[in-house]
């Protein structure tokens, strides 16, 4: 079965407009930082745009029709994939992973980066040059903290995985996509001294010192979680595909074209149900997450 998702749209200050510009998403908002395209968190799950599940979200689908994800086990559906456009710097954060995230009721936060577009000269922060966990304190208190975080270049294509632990900030001029594990407990390290009317944001400096990694100074261009999986396909004349034994979570990157015979173009999710046969006609990049 081939269900369509209807995406869900994040207001954000950092946001910008390419998500409305480059993927003709109907975003009611000016500035939209985030298009979540593939979730299953309660209250914040896509709602189904056809079949006979129509109307039903993802969240709904997780707990009702386990057998379309091929009786995958677990409390919570494990993925989310977003579209994120940073007009402006994110703060530098950190995320739990499930061990310690399990206190809150939540999955912990492995996430990892595609580089969908840039501006000249971008960067990404991912991890820092601390030895101990004493150094990045003395740093926080100093305010030295961009003095030794891991600033990295990047150009359109480039991959990047962020375990759990790891710190990192999505820099200004940056469009991505985001697949991570279903969670949304973020921790605020440093936001750069900004004021958002006229107050700082408020950070979560003990609870990211409990959960940060220590040293953590490589950068990591492979995939390196047992939580999922994700395949680009570049789809130029017909691809046959039969979807994972779990269900196959795409989203169009580029592109127009049919999966079967419903329409696919870019800026569209869908989620194949476990073990169906299919065929992606036209022209069209798409990443396909999977739940391992
Ligand atoms: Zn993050």
């Amino acid at each position: 079965m081939i269900m369509k998702l209807e995406p869900i749209f994040k207001e954000t200050l950092w946001g910008g407009e390419k998500l409305k510009t480059r993927f003709g998403f109907k975003t009611p908002y000016e500035k939209t930082g985030e298009v979540w395209c593939i979730s299953g968190l309660k209250d914040q799950a896509n709602r189904i745009e056809n079949t006979t599940f129509s109307g039903k979200t993802l969240y709904d689908l997780w707990q009702e029709e386990r057998h379309l994800f091929g009786g995958k086990e677990g409390d919570y559906f494990p993925i989310l994939v977003k579209l994120i456009d940073a007009n402006q710097d994110l703060s530098i954060q950190v995320h739990p992973d499930n061990a310690k995230a399990r206190e809150k009721g939540s999955l912990g936060k492995t996430e990892c980066w595609t580089i969908l577009d840039c501006e000249k000269d971008s960067t990404i922060i991912i991890g820092h040059n601390a030895s101990t966990l004493d150094e990045l304190k003395t740093a926080i208190e100093e305010k030295r903290v961009l003095d030794i975080v891991n600033e990295h270049p990047i150009k359109k294509d480039d991959f990047f995985f962020i375990d759990a632990g790891t710190l990192h900030a999505i820099k200004g001029g940056t469009l991505l996509l985001e697949v991570q594990q279903s969670s949304d407990i973020t921790y605020r390290f440093y936001d750069y001294e900004r004021l958002d009317n006229g107050k700082p944001r408020p950070l979560h400096i003990d609870e990211a010192l409990e959960v940060v990694k220590v040293p953590d100074r490589d950068i990591k261009t492979a995939l390196e979680t047992k939580y999922f999986d994700i395949l680009f396909v570049n789809v130029a004349q017909s691809v046959f595909r039969k979807s994972h034994q779990h269900g196959d979570f795409v989203t169009v990157l580029d592109g127009e074209g049919y999966i079967d015979n419903i329409l696919a173009k870019k800026g569209m999710s869908f989620f194949i149900s476990s073990q169906t046969a299919y065929q992606v006609t036209g022209n069209v990049s798409l990443a396909i997450a999977l739940i391992m």
